[in-house]
Protein backbone atom coordinates (compact mmCIF):
# COMPACT_ATOMS: atom_id res chain seq x y z
CA UNK A 1 0.00 0.00 0.00
CA UNK A 2 1.48 3.39 -0.97
CA UNK A 3 2.43 5.57 1.96
CA UNK A 4 3.03 9.24 2.76
CA UNK A 5 6.40 10.34 4.13
CA UNK A 6 6.69 13.70 5.90
CA UNK A 7 10.22 15.14 5.95
CA UNK A 8 11.29 18.07 8.12
CA UNK A 9 14.46 19.25 9.81
CA UNK A 10 13.22 18.20 13.26
CA UNK A 11 11.18 15.17 14.25
CA UNK A 12 8.07 15.97 16.33
CA UNK A 13 9.65 14.45 19.41
CA UNK A 14 11.80 15.51 22.31
CA UNK A 15 14.68 13.20 23.17
CA UNK A 16 16.62 13.65 26.37
CA UNK A 17 19.67 11.73 27.44
CA UNK A 18 20.58 10.87 31.00
CA UNK A 19 23.41 8.52 31.92
CA UNK A 20 23.33 6.83 28.52
CA UNK A 21 19.54 6.30 28.59
CA UNK A 22 17.40 8.07 25.99
CA UNK A 23 13.91 9.22 26.80
CA UNK A 24 11.37 10.07 24.13
CA UNK A 25 8.35 12.35 24.48
CA UNK A 26 6.21 13.43 21.53
CA UNK A 27 6.20 17.23 21.08
CA UNK A 28 2.77 18.37 20.06
CA UNK A 29 3.49 21.64 18.25
CA UNK A 30 0.97 22.96 15.72
CA UNK A 31 2.60 21.24 12.75
CA UNK A 32 2.93 17.95 14.61
CA UNK A 33 -0.77 18.09 15.54
CA UNK A 34 -1.81 18.83 11.97
CA UNK A 35 0.42 16.25 10.40
CA UNK A 36 -0.43 13.73 13.11
CA UNK A 37 -3.51 12.94 11.07
CA UNK A 38 -1.10 11.71 8.39
CA UNK A 39 2.02 10.18 9.82
CA UNK A 40 0.28 8.17 12.53
CA UNK A 41 -1.96 6.43 10.00
CA UNK A 42 -1.34 3.17 8.11
CA UNK A 43 2.32 2.73 7.28
CA UNK A 44 3.06 6.45 6.90
CA UNK A 45 6.29 7.91 8.28
CA UNK A 46 7.96 11.13 9.42
CA UNK A 47 11.69 11.54 8.67
CA UNK A 48 13.85 14.13 10.51
CA UNK A 49 16.68 14.96 12.87
CA UNK A 50 15.92 13.76 16.42
CA UNK A 51 17.27 16.98 18.00
CA UNK A 52 20.53 15.84 19.55
CA UNK A 53 23.84 14.32 18.53
CA UNK A 54 24.01 10.55 18.96
CA UNK A 55 27.35 9.07 17.93
CA UNK A 56 27.42 5.56 19.39
CA UNK A 57 26.21 2.95 16.88
CA UNK A 58 24.35 0.92 19.53
CA UNK A 59 22.62 4.04 20.85
CA UNK A 60 21.58 4.94 17.32
CA UNK A 61 20.05 1.50 16.85
CA UNK A 62 18.24 1.72 20.19
CA UNK A 63 16.81 5.17 19.41
CA UNK A 64 15.86 4.10 15.88
CA UNK A 65 13.87 1.17 17.28
CA UNK A 66 12.06 3.36 19.81
CA UNK A 67 11.25 6.00 17.19
CA UNK A 68 9.94 3.29 14.88
CA UNK A 69 7.14 2.61 17.38
CA UNK A 70 5.98 6.21 16.79
CA UNK A 71 6.32 5.99 12.95
CA UNK A 72 9.38 8.25 13.11
CA UNK A 73 12.64 7.73 11.19
CA UNK A 74 15.77 9.52 12.45
CA UNK A 75 18.38 11.34 10.38
CA UNK A 76 21.50 11.32 12.58
CA UNK A 77 23.71 14.37 12.25
CA UNK A 78 27.00 15.29 13.87
CA UNK A 79 27.37 18.50 15.86
CA UNK A 80 29.52 19.93 13.07
CA UNK A 81 26.82 19.18 10.49
CA UNK A 82 24.19 20.83 12.67
CA UNK A 83 26.40 23.86 13.26
CA UNK A 84 27.07 24.49 9.61
CA UNK A 85 23.92 23.30 7.86
CA UNK A 86 21.41 24.49 10.45
CA UNK A 87 22.96 27.37 12.41
CA UNK A 88 25.22 28.29 9.52
CA UNK A 89 23.47 28.12 6.19
CA UNK A 90 19.80 27.81 7.20
CA UNK A 91 19.80 30.41 9.96
CA UNK A 92 22.61 32.71 8.82
CA UNK A 93 21.82 32.88 5.09
CA UNK A 94 18.30 31.66 4.31
CA UNK A 95 16.52 33.00 7.40
CA UNK A 96 17.89 36.58 7.20
CA UNK A 97 17.61 36.88 3.41
CA UNK A 98 14.09 35.44 3.29
CA UNK A 99 13.05 37.89 6.07
CA UNK A 100 14.64 40.87 4.26
CA UNK A 101 17.59 41.19 6.66
CA UNK A 102 20.27 40.31 4.12
CA UNK A 103 22.44 43.37 4.58
CA UNK A 104 22.53 43.21 8.38
CA UNK A 105 22.69 39.52 9.13
CA UNK A 106 23.52 37.31 6.11
CA UNK A 107 26.87 35.54 6.13
CA UNK A 108 27.58 33.75 2.85
CA UNK A 109 30.26 31.33 3.96
CA UNK A 110 31.25 28.65 1.46
CA UNK A 111 31.72 25.90 4.05
CA UNK A 112 28.17 26.45 5.35
CA UNK A 113 26.87 25.96 1.83
CA UNK A 114 28.97 22.79 1.45
CA UNK A 115 27.44 21.41 4.63
CA UNK A 116 23.94 22.41 3.54
CA UNK A 117 24.35 20.34 0.39
CA UNK A 118 25.87 17.46 2.31
CA UNK A 119 23.08 17.34 4.92
CA UNK A 120 20.37 17.56 2.25
CA UNK A 121 22.04 14.51 0.66
CA UNK A 122 22.05 12.70 4.02
CA UNK A 123 18.30 13.37 4.27
CA UNK A 124 17.91 12.03 0.72
CA UNK A 125 19.67 8.79 1.63
CA UNK A 126 17.39 8.22 4.61
CA UNK A 127 14.26 9.03 2.60
CA UNK A 128 15.29 6.73 -0.24
CA UNK A 129 15.78 3.86 2.21
CA UNK A 130 12.10 4.01 3.14
CA UNK A 131 10.47 5.43 -0.03
CA UNK A 132 8.95 3.16 -2.65
CA UNK A 133 7.47 3.96 -6.07
CA UNK A 134 3.90 5.20 -5.62
CA UNK A 135 4.61 6.88 -2.27
CA UNK A 136 3.96 10.57 -1.59
CA UNK A 137 6.65 12.69 0.01
CA UNK A 138 5.95 16.01 1.73
CA UNK A 139 9.10 18.03 2.43
CA UNK A 140 8.94 20.97 4.85
CA UNK A 141 10.76 24.26 5.06
CA UNK A 142 13.89 26.19 4.28
CA UNK A 143 16.39 23.72 5.74
CA UNK A 144 15.59 21.23 2.96
CA UNK A 145 15.33 23.28 -0.23
CA UNK A 146 17.62 20.92 -2.15
CA UNK A 147 15.88 17.72 -1.11
CA UNK A 148 13.02 17.56 -3.66
CA UNK A 149 15.38 17.49 -6.68
CA UNK A 150 17.70 14.96 -4.99
CA UNK A 151 14.78 12.59 -4.42
CA UNK A 152 13.37 13.25 -7.91
CA UNK A 153 16.65 12.15 -9.52
CA UNK A 154 16.47 8.75 -7.86
CA UNK A 155 12.68 8.31 -8.11
CA UNK A 156 11.50 10.25 -11.19
CA UNK A 157 7.80 9.32 -10.85
CA UNK A 158 7.32 9.78 -7.13
CA UNK A 159 4.91 12.47 -5.81
CA UNK A 160 6.74 15.28 -4.02
CA UNK A 161 5.12 18.22 -2.26
CA UNK A 162 7.13 21.03 -0.68
CA UNK A 163 5.93 23.67 1.77
CA UNK A 164 7.87 26.78 2.77
CA UNK A 165 6.92 27.99 6.26
CA UNK A 166 8.78 31.31 6.00
CA UNK A 167 8.28 34.12 3.47
CA UNK A 168 9.77 33.84 -0.01
CA UNK A 169 11.48 37.19 -0.68
CA UNK A 170 11.33 39.33 -3.78
CA UNK A 171 13.79 38.60 -6.60
CA UNK A 172 16.00 41.56 -5.64
CA UNK A 173 16.61 40.01 -2.22
CA UNK A 174 16.79 36.39 -3.31
CA UNK A 175 19.35 37.04 -6.05
CA UNK A 176 21.89 38.13 -3.40
CA UNK A 177 22.44 34.50 -2.45
CA UNK A 178 25.43 33.12 -4.40
CA UNK A 179 23.77 29.69 -4.73
CA UNK A 180 20.35 30.99 -5.81
CA UNK A 181 20.09 28.83 -8.96
CA UNK A 182 20.87 25.59 -7.11
CA UNK A 183 18.33 26.43 -4.41
CA UNK A 184 15.59 27.01 -6.98
CA UNK A 185 16.50 23.85 -8.90
CA UNK A 186 16.28 21.95 -5.63
CA UNK A 187 12.73 23.12 -4.87
CA UNK A 188 11.64 22.60 -8.47
CA UNK A 189 12.17 18.87 -8.01
CA UNK A 190 8.70 19.01 -6.37
CA UNK A 191 5.34 18.60 -8.09
CA UNK A 192 3.54 21.07 -5.81
CA UNK A 193 5.20 23.97 -4.00
CA UNK A 194 3.19 25.61 -1.22
CA UNK A 195 3.58 29.04 0.38
CA UNK A 196 1.60 30.95 3.01
CA UNK A 197 0.57 33.84 0.77
CA UNK A 198 0.00 34.73 -2.85
CA UNK A 199 2.85 37.30 -2.65
CA UNK A 200 5.28 34.49 -1.77
CA UNK A 201 4.04 32.50 -4.78
CA UNK A 202 4.59 35.49 -7.08
CA UNK A 203 8.06 36.12 -5.69
CA UNK A 204 9.02 32.50 -6.17
CA UNK A 205 7.76 32.26 -9.75
CA UNK A 206 9.42 35.56 -10.60
CA UNK A 207 12.76 34.43 -9.15
CA UNK A 208 12.53 31.03 -10.89
CA UNK A 209 11.75 32.44 -14.33
CA UNK A 210 14.43 35.14 -14.10
CA UNK A 211 17.21 32.96 -12.75
CA UNK A 212 16.54 29.62 -14.47
CA UNK A 213 15.60 28.63 -18.02
CA UNK A 214 12.02 27.77 -17.01
CA UNK A 215 8.65 29.06 -18.20
CA UNK A 216 5.55 29.95 -16.28
CA UNK A 217 1.93 30.53 -17.05
CA UNK A 218 -0.14 31.80 -14.11
CA UNK A 219 0.93 29.56 -11.22
CA UNK A 220 2.21 26.69 -13.37
CA UNK A 221 5.94 26.34 -13.99
CA UNK A 222 7.37 24.16 -16.75
CA UNK A 223 10.91 22.95 -16.10
CA UNK A 224 12.56 20.19 -18.17
CA UNK A 225 9.11 19.31 -19.55
CA UNK A 226 7.79 18.74 -16.05
CA UNK A 227 4.72 20.62 -14.84
CA UNK A 228 5.05 22.08 -11.35
CA UNK A 229 2.39 24.05 -9.52
CA UNK A 230 3.11 26.84 -6.99
CA UNK A 231 0.19 27.87 -4.81
CA UNK A 232 -0.76 29.62 -1.56
CA UNK A 233 -1.92 27.44 1.32
CA UNK A 234 -2.11 29.66 4.43
CA UNK A 235 -1.45 27.39 7.42
CA UNK A 236 -4.12 27.13 10.12
CA UNK A 237 -4.15 26.14 13.78
CA UNK A 238 -6.00 23.58 15.90
CA UNK A 239 -8.71 26.14 16.69
CA UNK A 240 -10.80 23.76 18.83
CA UNK A 241 -7.89 23.20 21.17
CA UNK A 242 -7.59 26.95 21.81
CA UNK A 243 -11.33 27.55 22.13
CA UNK A 244 -11.78 24.75 24.64
CA UNK A 245 -8.68 25.42 26.78
CA UNK A 246 -10.31 28.32 28.72
CA UNK A 247 -12.72 25.77 30.29
CA UNK A 248 -9.90 23.82 31.88
CA UNK A 249 -9.42 24.25 35.66
CA UNK A 250 -5.70 25.04 35.32
CA UNK A 251 -6.44 27.80 32.81
CA UNK A 252 -9.26 29.15 35.00
CA UNK A 253 -6.86 29.28 37.94
CA UNK A 254 -4.36 31.27 35.86
CA UNK A 255 -7.05 33.64 34.61
CA UNK A 256 -8.01 34.42 38.23
CA UNK A 257 -4.37 35.01 39.10
CA UNK A 258 -3.94 37.44 36.20
CA UNK A 259 -7.20 39.16 37.13
CA UNK A 260 -6.05 39.58 40.72
CA UNK A 261 -2.76 41.18 39.64
CA UNK A 262 -3.73 43.19 36.59
CA UNK A 263 -7.53 43.38 36.79
CA UNK A 264 -7.50 47.16 37.11
CA UNK A 265 -5.49 47.72 33.90
CA UNK A 266 -6.00 46.71 30.28
CA UNK A 267 -3.52 44.01 29.23
CA UNK A 268 -1.71 44.51 25.93
CA UNK A 269 -0.17 41.12 25.12
CA UNK A 270 2.70 40.23 22.85
CA UNK A 271 4.31 36.79 22.46
CA UNK A 272 7.27 36.05 20.19
CA UNK A 273 10.38 33.98 19.89
CA UNK A 274 13.55 36.04 20.28
CA UNK A 275 14.17 37.11 16.69
CA UNK A 276 15.03 40.33 14.87
CA UNK A 277 12.22 39.63 12.38
CA UNK A 278 9.63 39.96 15.16
CA UNK A 279 9.99 43.74 15.54
CA UNK A 280 10.35 43.63 19.33
CA UNK A 281 12.54 46.74 19.56
CA UNK A 282 10.23 48.74 17.27
CA UNK A 283 7.24 47.62 19.37
CA UNK A 284 8.92 48.81 22.57
CA UNK A 285 9.67 52.13 20.87
CA UNK A 286 6.00 52.46 19.98
CA UNK A 287 5.01 51.73 23.57
CA UNK A 288 7.44 54.33 24.85
CA UNK A 289 6.01 56.84 22.33
CA UNK A 290 2.58 56.03 23.71
CA UNK A 291 3.65 56.64 27.31
CA UNK A 292 5.28 59.93 26.36
CA UNK A 293 2.50 61.29 24.13
CA UNK A 294 -0.55 59.85 25.88
CA UNK A 295 0.42 60.12 29.58
CA UNK A 296 -3.25 59.71 30.52
CA UNK A 297 -2.95 55.95 29.81
CA UNK A 298 -0.39 55.57 32.61
CA UNK A 299 -1.69 53.17 35.22
CA UNK A 300 -4.47 52.07 32.86
CA UNK A 301 -2.56 49.74 30.51
CA UNK A 302 0.02 47.04 31.14
CA UNK A 303 2.21 45.77 28.34
CA UNK A 304 2.65 42.04 28.97
CA UNK A 305 5.54 40.96 26.80
CA UNK A 306 6.73 37.37 26.48
CA UNK A 307 9.90 36.64 24.56
CA UNK A 308 10.61 32.94 24.17
CA UNK A 309 14.34 32.12 24.29
CA UNK A 310 15.71 31.14 20.89
CA UNK A 311 19.15 30.82 19.27
CA UNK A 312 20.62 33.02 22.03
CA UNK A 313 24.05 31.44 21.77
CA UNK A 314 24.31 33.15 18.36
CA UNK A 315 25.93 36.60 18.87
CA UNK A 316 23.25 38.59 16.95
CA UNK A 317 20.48 37.06 19.05
CA UNK A 318 22.40 37.57 22.31
CA UNK A 319 22.85 41.20 21.29
CA UNK A 320 19.14 41.60 20.52
CA UNK A 321 18.32 40.18 23.93
CA UNK A 322 20.60 42.72 25.61
CA UNK A 323 19.01 45.53 23.64
CA UNK A 324 15.53 44.42 24.74
CA UNK A 325 16.64 44.13 28.40
CA UNK A 326 18.07 47.63 28.25
CA UNK A 327 15.07 49.21 26.57
CA UNK A 328 12.56 47.57 28.93
CA UNK A 329 14.66 48.70 31.89
CA UNK A 330 14.80 52.27 30.59
CA UNK A 331 11.09 52.50 29.89
CA UNK A 332 10.07 50.97 33.20
CA UNK A 333 12.44 53.07 35.28
CA UNK A 334 11.31 56.26 33.55
CA UNK A 335 7.55 55.73 33.53
CA UNK A 336 6.68 53.47 36.45
CA UNK A 337 4.75 54.64 39.48
CA UNK A 338 4.64 53.26 42.99
CA UNK A 339 1.69 51.02 42.20
CA UNK A 340 2.14 50.40 38.45
CA UNK A 341 4.84 49.01 36.11
CA UNK A 342 4.30 49.69 32.39
CA UNK A 343 5.99 46.57 30.99
CA UNK A 344 5.81 43.07 32.43
CA UNK A 345 8.62 41.40 30.51
CA UNK A 346 9.37 37.66 30.55
CA UNK A 347 12.30 36.01 28.81
CA UNK A 348 11.08 32.43 29.08
CA UNK A 349 8.53 30.04 27.66
CA UNK A 350 5.18 29.25 29.29
CA UNK A 351 3.00 26.14 29.43
CA UNK A 352 -0.03 26.28 27.16
CA UNK A 353 -2.38 26.65 30.17
CA UNK A 354 -0.70 29.99 30.95
CA UNK A 355 -0.65 31.11 27.30
CA UNK A 356 -4.36 30.34 27.03
CA UNK A 357 -5.10 32.33 30.22
CA UNK A 358 -3.15 35.29 28.82
CA UNK A 359 -4.96 35.08 25.46
CA UNK A 360 -8.26 35.04 27.40
CA UNK A 361 -7.29 37.96 29.63
CA UNK A 362 -5.69 40.35 27.15
CA UNK A 363 -7.85 43.23 25.92
CA UNK A 364 -5.42 43.65 23.03
CA UNK A 365 -2.98 41.31 21.32
CA UNK A 366 -0.20 43.25 19.63
CA UNK A 367 1.49 41.28 16.83
CA UNK A 368 3.89 43.54 14.97
CA UNK A 369 6.64 41.58 13.20
CA UNK A 370 8.82 43.27 10.60
CA UNK A 371 8.33 40.12 8.53
CA UNK A 372 6.63 36.81 9.34
CA UNK A 373 5.67 33.86 7.12
CA UNK A 374 2.29 33.50 8.85
CA UNK A 375 2.34 34.18 12.63
CA UNK A 376 0.38 31.67 14.66
CA UNK A 377 0.14 33.73 17.85
CA UNK A 378 -2.36 36.02 16.11
CA UNK A 379 -4.57 33.05 15.18
CA UNK A 380 -4.27 31.50 18.64
CA UNK A 381 -5.44 34.77 20.23
CA UNK A 382 -8.47 34.88 17.92
CA UNK A 383 -9.34 31.22 18.55
CA UNK A 384 -9.11 31.81 22.32
CA UNK A 385 -11.62 34.71 22.34
CA UNK A 386 -14.68 32.60 23.00
CA UNK A 387 -16.78 35.70 23.92
CA UNK A 388 -15.95 37.38 20.60
CA UNK A 389 -14.36 40.38 22.30
CA UNK A 390 -10.75 41.64 22.35
CA UNK A 391 -8.80 43.40 19.62
CA UNK A 392 -5.98 42.08 17.45
CA UNK A 393 -3.39 44.55 16.14
CA UNK A 394 -1.53 42.91 13.28
CA UNK A 395 1.46 43.91 11.17
CA UNK A 396 0.83 44.07 7.45
CA UNK A 397 4.17 42.22 7.07
CA UNK A 398 2.76 39.04 8.67
CA UNK A 399 1.22 36.45 6.34
CA UNK A 400 -1.78 36.31 8.70
CA UNK A 401 -2.73 39.88 7.73
CA UNK A 402 -3.91 38.58 4.35
CA UNK A 403 -6.56 36.46 6.08
CA UNK A 404 -7.34 38.34 9.31
CA UNK A 405 -8.42 41.51 7.56
CA UNK A 406 -10.66 42.50 10.48
CA UNK A 407 -7.63 43.04 12.70
CA UNK A 408 -6.30 46.58 13.08
CA UNK A 409 -3.57 46.40 10.46
CA UNK A 410 -0.41 48.46 11.05
CA UNK A 411 2.97 49.13 9.48
CA UNK A 412 5.36 48.05 12.27
CA UNK A 413 7.89 50.73 11.28
CA UNK A 414 5.36 53.47 11.94
CA UNK A 415 5.88 54.21 15.63
CA UNK A 416 3.17 56.84 15.80
CA UNK A 417 0.61 54.70 13.98
CA UNK A 418 1.29 51.70 16.24
CA UNK A 419 0.98 53.88 19.37
CA UNK A 420 -2.29 55.41 18.20
CA UNK A 421 -3.64 52.00 17.21
CA UNK A 422 -2.96 50.68 20.72
CA UNK A 423 -5.14 53.48 22.11
CA UNK A 424 -7.83 52.82 19.52
CA UNK A 425 -7.78 49.10 20.30
CA UNK A 426 -7.89 49.55 24.07
CA UNK A 427 -10.92 51.83 23.85
CA UNK A 428 -12.77 50.17 20.96
CA UNK A 429 -16.52 49.89 21.61
CA UNK A 430 -17.61 46.35 22.47
CA UNK A 431 -19.94 46.15 19.47
CA UNK A 432 -17.09 46.84 17.04
CA UNK A 433 -14.83 44.37 18.85
CA UNK A 434 -17.52 41.70 18.45
CA UNK A 435 -18.11 42.38 14.77
CA UNK A 436 -14.40 42.14 13.97
CA UNK A 437 -13.65 39.20 16.23
CA UNK A 438 -16.63 37.16 14.98
CA UNK A 439 -15.40 37.48 11.39
CA UNK A 440 -11.86 36.52 12.32
CA UNK A 441 -13.02 33.56 14.41
CA UNK A 442 -14.95 32.19 11.47
CA UNK A 443 -11.85 32.32 9.29
CA UNK A 444 -9.58 30.73 11.91
CA UNK A 445 -12.13 27.99 12.49
CA UNK A 446 -12.87 27.22 8.84
CA UNK A 447 -9.26 27.28 7.62
CA UNK A 448 -7.87 25.22 10.48
CA UNK A 449 -4.84 22.95 10.44
CA UNK A 450 -6.70 19.83 9.24
CA UNK A 451 -8.18 21.82 6.38
CA UNK A 452 -4.65 22.97 5.45
CA UNK A 453 -3.31 19.42 5.37
CA UNK A 454 -6.28 18.20 3.35
CA UNK A 455 -6.21 20.89 0.66
CA UNK A 456 -2.44 20.53 0.20
CA UNK A 457 -2.63 16.75 -0.19
CA UNK A 458 -5.67 16.95 -2.48
CA UNK A 459 -3.90 19.49 -4.67
CA UNK A 460 -0.78 17.34 -4.88
CA UNK A 461 -2.91 14.45 -6.13
CA UNK A 462 -4.57 16.76 -8.65
CA UNK A 463 -1.17 17.94 -9.96
CA UNK A 464 -0.07 14.33 -10.43
CA UNK A 465 -3.23 13.63 -12.44
CA UNK A 466 -2.66 16.76 -14.52
CA UNK A 467 0.89 15.58 -15.28
CA UNK A 468 -0.39 12.13 -16.30
CA UNK A 469 -3.01 13.65 -18.58
CA UNK A 470 -0.31 15.69 -20.32
CA UNK A 471 1.96 12.71 -21.07
N1 LIG B 1 4.66 29.36 22.08
C1 LIG B 1 5.13 28.34 22.88
N2 LIG B 1 5.58 28.64 24.14
C2 LIG B 1 5.59 29.90 24.62
C3 LIG B 1 5.13 30.93 23.78
C4 LIG B 1 4.68 30.62 22.51
O1 LIG B 1 5.11 27.17 22.46
O2 LIG B 1 6.00 30.12 25.76
C5 LIG B 1 4.15 28.99 20.73
C6 LIG B 1 2.92 29.76 20.31
O3 LIG B 1 1.78 29.23 20.95
C7 LIG B 1 2.94 29.59 18.80
C8 LIG B 1 4.43 29.44 18.49
O4 LIG B 1 5.11 29.31 19.75
O5 LIG B 1 2.27 28.41 18.42
C9 LIG B 1 4.99 30.64 17.73
O6 LIG B 1 4.56 30.56 16.39
P1 LIG B 1 4.60 31.84 15.44
O7 LIG B 1 4.09 31.40 14.10
O8 LIG B 1 3.85 32.97 16.06
O9 LIG B 1 6.13 32.26 15.35
P2 LIG B 1 7.45 31.42 15.01
O10 LIG B 1 8.14 31.23 16.33
O11 LIG B 1 7.04 30.13 14.37
O12 LIG B 1 8.25 32.30 14.10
Amino acid sequence: MPKTIIVSNRLPVKITEQDGEYELSPSEGGLATGLGSIYKQNNNLWVGWPGLEITDENDRKKVTRELQELSLVPVFLSQEEINQYYEGFSNSVLWPVFHYYASTYANYEQSNWDYYQRVNRIFMEVVLKVAEPGDTIWVHDYQLLLLPALIRKAQPEISIGFFLHIPFPSYEMFRLIPWRAQLLEGVLGSDLIGFHTYDDVRHFINAATRILPVNSSANIITADDRTIVAEAFPIGIDDKKYSSLPDEPEVQKNIKLIQANFGNTKLILSIDRLDYSKGIIQRLNAFEYLLTHYPEIKGKMTFYMIVVPSRDTVPQYAHLRQEIDKLVGNINSLHRTVEWTPIQYFYRSFPIEMLSALYSSAAVCLVSPMRDGMNLVSKEYVASRVYNDGVLILSEMAGASKELIDALIVNPNNTEEVAKTIVKAAYMPLQEQRTRMTQMRQIVSKFNISHWVKIFMDKLEEVKQLQRSMQ
